[in-house]
Protein backbone atom coordinates (compact mmCIF):
# COMPACT_ATOMS: atom_id res chain seq x y z
CA UNK A 1 0.00 0.00 0.00
CA UNK A 2 0.95 3.72 -0.68
CA UNK A 3 1.84 5.90 2.48
CA UNK A 4 -1.57 7.88 1.51
CA UNK A 5 -3.21 4.56 1.50
CA UNK A 6 -2.09 3.67 4.82
CA UNK A 7 -3.12 7.11 6.17
CA UNK A 8 -6.86 6.67 5.07
CA UNK A 9 -7.23 3.19 6.10
CA UNK A 10 -5.49 4.07 9.91
CA UNK A 11 -8.04 7.19 9.56
CA UNK A 12 -11.16 4.43 8.92
CA UNK A 13 -9.93 2.72 11.45
CA UNK A 14 -9.41 5.55 13.92
CA UNK A 15 -13.36 6.57 13.07
CA UNK A 16 -15.08 3.32 13.37
CA UNK A 17 -12.76 2.80 17.03
CA UNK A 18 -14.01 6.66 18.10
CA UNK A 19 -17.35 5.47 16.87
CA UNK A 20 -17.99 3.15 19.74
CA UNK A 21 -17.06 5.79 22.60
CA UNK A 22 -19.15 7.99 23.75
CA UNK A 23 -16.36 10.78 23.90
CA UNK A 24 -17.41 14.19 22.08
CA UNK A 25 -13.56 15.31 21.61
CA UNK A 26 -11.97 14.52 18.60
CA UNK A 27 -8.83 11.60 18.18
CA UNK A 28 -5.54 13.15 16.70
CA UNK A 29 -3.35 11.20 14.65
CA UNK A 30 0.35 11.13 15.84
CA UNK A 31 2.54 10.21 12.29
CA UNK A 32 5.77 8.89 13.91
CA UNK A 33 8.75 8.86 11.96
CA UNK A 34 11.17 8.06 13.70
CA UNK A 35 12.63 5.04 11.90
CA UNK A 36 11.85 7.05 8.62
CA UNK A 37 13.71 9.49 6.20
CA UNK A 38 11.79 12.91 5.69
CA UNK A 39 10.54 12.44 2.41
CA UNK A 40 8.10 9.81 3.73
CA UNK A 41 7.89 12.21 6.33
CA UNK A 42 7.02 14.26 3.74
CA UNK A 43 4.44 11.91 2.32
CA UNK A 44 2.42 11.96 5.22
CA UNK A 45 2.56 15.76 5.74
CA UNK A 46 0.75 15.44 2.06
CA UNK A 47 -1.22 12.60 2.90
CA UNK A 48 -3.00 14.95 5.29
CA UNK A 49 -1.35 14.01 8.80
CA UNK A 50 -0.94 17.29 10.61
CA UNK A 51 1.48 16.15 13.65
CA UNK A 52 4.81 14.05 13.38
CA UNK A 53 6.72 12.35 16.20
CA UNK A 54 10.17 11.92 16.78
CA UNK A 55 11.83 10.36 19.83
CA UNK A 56 15.26 11.38 19.20
CA UNK A 57 16.58 14.89 19.44
CA UNK A 58 18.80 14.14 16.12
CA UNK A 59 16.07 13.10 14.21
CA UNK A 60 13.69 16.13 15.23
CA UNK A 61 16.24 18.32 13.61
CA UNK A 62 16.84 16.60 10.50
CA UNK A 63 13.06 16.76 9.80
CA UNK A 64 12.45 20.05 10.71
CA UNK A 65 15.82 21.03 8.64
CA UNK A 66 14.00 19.56 5.27
CA UNK A 67 10.35 20.27 6.13
CA UNK A 68 10.54 23.45 8.22
CA UNK A 69 9.59 23.99 12.03
CA UNK A 70 5.92 25.12 10.59
CA UNK A 71 4.61 22.62 8.39
CA UNK A 72 3.32 20.75 11.23
CA UNK A 73 2.97 20.00 14.71
CA UNK A 74 5.88 18.64 16.10
CA UNK A 75 5.50 16.01 19.23
CA UNK A 76 8.72 14.88 21.05
CA UNK A 77 7.70 11.12 21.93
CA UNK A 78 11.14 9.78 23.23
CA UNK A 79 13.15 9.84 26.73
CA UNK A 80 14.48 13.36 26.90
CA UNK A 81 17.45 13.37 28.26
CA UNK A 82 17.95 16.62 30.72
CA UNK A 83 21.17 17.28 28.80
CA UNK A 84 19.45 17.40 25.57
CA UNK A 85 16.52 19.56 26.63
CA UNK A 86 17.65 23.08 25.10
CA UNK A 87 18.48 21.02 22.14
CA UNK A 88 15.03 20.40 21.80
CA UNK A 89 12.76 22.13 24.22
CA UNK A 90 11.78 25.53 21.57
CA UNK A 91 11.30 23.36 18.59
CA UNK A 92 8.25 21.25 19.66
CA UNK A 93 4.91 21.95 20.03
CA UNK A 94 4.24 18.65 22.89
CA UNK A 95 6.16 16.87 24.78
CA UNK A 96 4.69 13.61 25.44
CA UNK A 97 7.53 11.98 28.22
CA UNK A 98 7.97 14.42 31.13
CA UNK A 99 9.02 11.37 33.68
CA UNK A 100 10.78 13.10 36.12
CA UNK A 101 11.04 16.19 38.27
CA UNK A 102 14.67 17.11 37.17
CA UNK A 103 13.39 17.43 33.58
CA UNK A 104 11.07 19.61 34.67
CA UNK A 105 12.90 21.87 36.62
CA UNK A 106 15.47 21.68 33.13
CA UNK A 107 12.23 22.68 31.02
CA UNK A 108 11.69 25.20 32.98
CA UNK A 109 15.16 27.01 33.05
CA UNK A 110 15.44 26.67 29.09
CA UNK A 111 11.72 26.97 27.79
CA UNK A 112 11.44 30.55 26.05
CA UNK A 113 7.61 30.14 26.92
CA UNK A 114 5.08 27.48 28.59
CA UNK A 115 5.45 23.85 26.97
CA UNK A 116 2.70 21.87 26.72
CA UNK A 117 3.06 18.14 28.53
CA UNK A 118 2.35 14.67 28.73
CA UNK A 119 3.19 13.02 31.94
CA UNK A 120 4.45 9.61 31.20
CA UNK A 121 2.59 6.81 33.57
CA UNK A 122 4.58 3.35 34.43
CA UNK A 123 0.68 2.29 34.71
CA UNK A 124 1.78 -1.58 33.78
CA UNK A 125 5.01 -1.32 36.72
CA UNK A 126 6.72 -2.98 34.07
CA UNK A 127 11.25 -2.27 35.36
CA UNK A 128 12.00 -2.03 31.40
CA UNK A 129 9.14 1.27 31.35
CA UNK A 130 9.78 4.69 32.08
CA UNK A 131 7.76 6.94 34.02
CA UNK A 132 5.62 8.08 37.12
CA UNK A 133 4.23 5.22 39.14
CA UNK A 134 0.29 5.98 39.39
CA UNK A 135 0.45 6.21 43.23
CA UNK A 136 2.96 9.09 43.01
CA UNK A 137 1.21 10.83 39.85
CA UNK A 138 -0.71 13.68 42.56
CA UNK A 139 2.73 14.40 44.07
CA UNK A 140 4.53 14.60 41.16
CA UNK A 141 2.01 16.70 39.81
CA UNK A 142 2.12 19.19 43.07
CA UNK A 143 5.91 18.97 42.73
CA UNK A 144 5.68 20.37 38.89
CA UNK A 145 3.18 23.18 40.16
CA UNK A 146 6.44 25.11 41.27
CA UNK A 147 7.83 25.07 37.68
CA UNK A 148 5.55 27.78 35.31
CA UNK A 149 7.20 26.93 32.12
CA UNK A 150 5.57 23.38 32.53
CA UNK A 151 1.84 22.87 31.72
CA UNK A 152 0.21 19.45 32.00
CA UNK A 153 -1.88 18.73 29.12
CA UNK A 154 -2.56 15.02 29.78
CA UNK A 155 -1.43 11.64 30.89
CA UNK A 156 1.04 9.54 28.26
CA UNK A 157 1.24 5.39 28.41
CA UNK A 158 2.99 2.58 26.85
CA UNK A 159 0.90 -0.42 26.75
CA UNK A 160 2.77 -3.59 28.04
CA UNK A 161 4.22 -5.83 25.47
CA UNK A 162 1.75 -8.46 25.35
CA UNK A 163 -1.22 -9.69 22.88
CA UNK A 164 -3.77 -10.05 25.72
CA UNK A 165 -5.92 -7.51 24.82
CA UNK A 166 -7.73 -7.32 27.80
CA UNK A 167 -4.32 -6.54 29.84
CA UNK A 168 -3.46 -3.76 27.48
CA UNK A 169 -7.47 -2.80 28.06
CA UNK A 170 -7.30 -2.45 31.49
CA UNK A 171 -4.00 -0.41 31.21
CA UNK A 172 -5.56 2.01 28.86
CA UNK A 173 -8.32 2.07 31.02
CA UNK A 174 -6.55 2.58 34.23
CA UNK A 175 -4.92 5.32 32.64
CA UNK A 176 -8.01 7.27 31.94
CA UNK A 177 -9.39 7.08 35.27
CA UNK A 178 -5.92 8.53 37.01
CA UNK A 179 -7.09 11.17 34.14
CA UNK A 180 -10.05 11.97 35.14
CA UNK A 181 -9.04 12.34 38.80
CA UNK A 182 -6.50 14.78 37.97
CA UNK A 183 -8.71 16.91 35.50
CA UNK A 184 -11.37 16.83 38.75
CA UNK A 185 -8.83 18.66 40.41
CA UNK A 186 -8.83 21.48 38.52
CA UNK A 187 -5.05 22.28 39.25
CA UNK A 188 -4.54 25.58 36.95
CA UNK A 189 -1.13 24.12 35.59
CA UNK A 190 -2.67 20.86 34.72
CA UNK A 191 -5.86 20.86 33.55
CA UNK A 192 -4.65 17.71 32.33
CA UNK A 193 -7.96 16.98 29.91
CA UNK A 194 -5.63 14.70 26.96
CA UNK A 195 -4.68 11.37 26.98
CA UNK A 196 -1.88 9.83 24.91
CA UNK A 197 -1.91 6.03 24.35
CA UNK A 198 -2.15 3.65 21.36
CA UNK A 199 0.32 2.58 18.75
CA UNK A 200 0.31 0.35 15.50
CA UNK A 201 -0.97 -2.37 17.49
CA UNK A 202 -2.97 -0.94 19.71
CA UNK A 203 -4.54 2.42 18.51
CA UNK A 204 -8.04 1.04 18.16
CA UNK A 205 -8.65 -0.43 21.48
CA UNK A 206 -6.71 2.84 23.00
CA UNK A 207 -9.20 5.27 21.02
CA UNK A 208 -12.14 2.61 22.49
CA UNK A 209 -11.05 3.56 26.16
CA UNK A 210 -10.39 7.19 25.44
CA UNK A 211 -7.07 8.11 23.96
CA UNK A 212 -6.90 11.55 22.59
CA UNK A 213 -4.18 11.38 21.01
CA UNK A 214 -2.77 7.73 19.49
CA UNK A 215 1.01 7.66 18.19
CA UNK A 216 1.37 5.50 15.32
CA UNK A 217 4.48 4.95 13.56
CA UNK A 218 4.67 1.35 11.92
CA UNK A 219 1.27 1.05 10.13
CA UNK A 220 1.53 4.61 8.64
CA UNK A 221 4.87 4.23 6.84
CA UNK A 222 5.24 0.23 5.55
CA UNK A 223 4.61 -0.03 2.15
C1 LIG B 1 8.00 4.18 18.21
C2 LIG B 1 6.99 4.73 19.13
C3 LIG B 1 5.64 4.77 18.76
C4 LIG B 1 5.11 4.21 17.45
O1 LIG B 1 5.24 2.81 17.45
P1 LIG B 1 4.67 1.91 16.23
O2 LIG B 1 4.51 0.58 16.86
O3 LIG B 1 5.68 1.95 15.15
O4 LIG B 1 3.37 2.50 15.82
C5 LIG B 1 4.75 5.33 19.65
N1 LIG B 1 5.15 5.84 20.84
C6 LIG B 1 6.43 5.81 21.23
C7 LIG B 1 6.81 6.38 22.57
C8 LIG B 1 7.40 5.25 20.39
O5 LIG B 1 8.67 5.22 20.79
Amino acid sequence: MSISENVRHVHQKMKQAYEKTEQNKQVQLIGVTKSVSSEVAAELLEAGVTALGENRPEGLADKQAALGRTACEWHFIGTLQTRKVRQVIDRIDVLHSLDRLHLAEEINKRAKQPVDCFVQVNVSGEESKQGIHPTDIHSFLHEVGQYPMIRVIGLMTMAPLTEDEQTIRSVFRSLRHLRDEVAARHLPHAPCTELSMGMSSDYEIAIEEGATYVRVGTVLVQR
